[in-house]
């Protein structure tokens, strides 16, 4: 399959099918911390990426041999998926096809635009996000299209909800430093009060996004944030990675190097000691191992790891 993936269990969705309508990585953003890299073509421009016709084959093809649980069909991207402009007959065309609710996950930046609300009526829920209010900020984090302006997107989440028949629900995303101050925290709150989302949804970063220096809120700052913006928000942020220590890209090379010449260690003991994600260790070792740069023995069932240095 080549744009439809999963089903893939999802925190906000159950079981989510992924149907991917942009290439990679095309978007109106090149957020600091998206997961899929830096932007290779940064634009507002809308037209058929992907055609419906591809997608739509695809997908008839999956549903008609997949006998699992489908809770949301949901149009995402590797990139922003309001930019196909073949969205909304997509959308149409998979509600004639299976009674399965369609999601929509966007970065919200085209919804001032008449013909992206009128693509996106016929969905069943809507992600949007918003990540900032202040035009610097907002340059900051989501590193928009010069011709994006907060103003308008704002705007055109507030104008498209008062229409939109299904859910919305809003995610803000936050990177300590950029966008989690007291002040821009008070504007989200304005912000979210004039758009009226059905829901709120608080998140940060959670994987160390390619060479990029960005880093998440801890879970009391997030719940700092939820008092100011509002009670009613959720926080969805994952800290299953964030609470077993700092990022391996906290972790200098030397530093793992220097203690492993002191002594033989194993991946927990390395962890302990350097206070670094165990799983993210684990593939930084092997890497160290490919290298040449590091030996291991095996002692009563555990391997330890030490520098050839
Ligand atoms: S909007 Fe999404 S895909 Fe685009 S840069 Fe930001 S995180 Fe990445």
């Amino acid at each position: 399959m080549k744009y439809v993936y999963g089903p893939v269990p999802s925190r906000r969705l159950g079981f989510s099918l992924g149907v991917d309508i942009i290439p990679f990585k095309i978007c109106s953003y090149d957020c600091v911390y998206c997961q899929l890299g830096e932007t290779t073509l940064k634009t507002v421009e809308r037209k058929a990426y992907i055609s419906s016709q591809d997608v739509l084959e695809e997908l008839a093809l999956f549903l008609s041999e997949f006998k699992g649980q489908i809770d949301y069909i949901t149009f995402s991207g590797s990139g922003e998926p309001t930019l196909n402009s073949e969205l909304g007959k997509m959308i149409r065309e998979v509600k004639n096809l299976t009674p399965i609710p369609v999601a929509v996950l966007t970065n919200g930046s085209l919804l001032f635009r008449e013909d992206v609300q009128e693509d996106l009526m016929e969905a069943d829920v809507v992600f949007p996000s918003l990540d900032a209010v202040t035009p610097s900020i907002f340059k900051a984090v989501n590193v928009p299209c010069s011709s994006l302006k907060i103003g308008d997107i704002i705007e055109g989440l507030r104008s498209f909800i008062r229409e939109f028949k299904g859910e919305v629900w809003l995610e803000v995303l936050f990177c300590r430093g950029i966008n989690d101050g007291e002040k821009e925290l008070e504007r989200i709150k304005e912000a979210v009060g004039l758009i009226k989302p059905n829901k709120v949804q608080l998140n940060t970063v959670v994987r160390p996004p390619g060479g990029r220096e960005v880093h998440p809120l801890n879970y009391a700052e997030l719940e700092i944030a939820r008092e100011i913006i509002g009670n009613d928000c959720e926080i969805i942020a994952d800290f299953k990675g964030i609470s077993e220590g700092l990022f391996i890209k906290d972790v200098k090379e030397e530093e793992v190097l220097a203690l492993l010449r002191r002594r033989p260690c194993t991946i927990g003991d390395i962890s302990k000691v350097l206070g670094a994600n165990r799983l993210e260790l684990i593939k930084y070792i092997e890497m160290l191992n490919k290298k040449g740069k590091l030996k291991s023995i095996t002692k009563d069932g555990k391997i330890y790891y030490y520098s050839k240095g």
